[in-house]
């Protein structure tokens, strides 16, 4: 049995993001770094790849990363701080 999909929207807050790179561990097809410390990642990756950010989202030390279409809810509430 499949889960119906919805399409999966990825937002990274890059205002808030440090680099720490947890997501391109996470979730190397979907980021990647360029340069030293710019990351790029794909906003709407394959439904594929949806476990992977998944996990990268609940990485994020700081909670940069939103996604929406996910069956799991995975934007977490903000304050944790660094
Ligand atoms: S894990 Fe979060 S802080 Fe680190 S590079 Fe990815 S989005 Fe940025």
């Amino acid at each position: 049995m499949q889960t119906p999909s919805r399409p999966l929207r990825l937002v990274v807050d890059l205002n808030r993001c440090q680099s720490y790179g947890q997501c391109v561990f996470a979730a190397p097809t979907v980021f990647r770094f360029r340069g030293e410390e710019s990351l790029e990642y794909d906003y709407t990756p394959d439904d594929g790849a949806r476990r992977e950010v998944e996990r990268a989202a609940a990485a994020c030390p700081v909670q940069a990363i939103t996604l929406s279409g996910a069956t799991e809810a995975a934007p977490l509430p903000s304050g944790a701080g660094r």
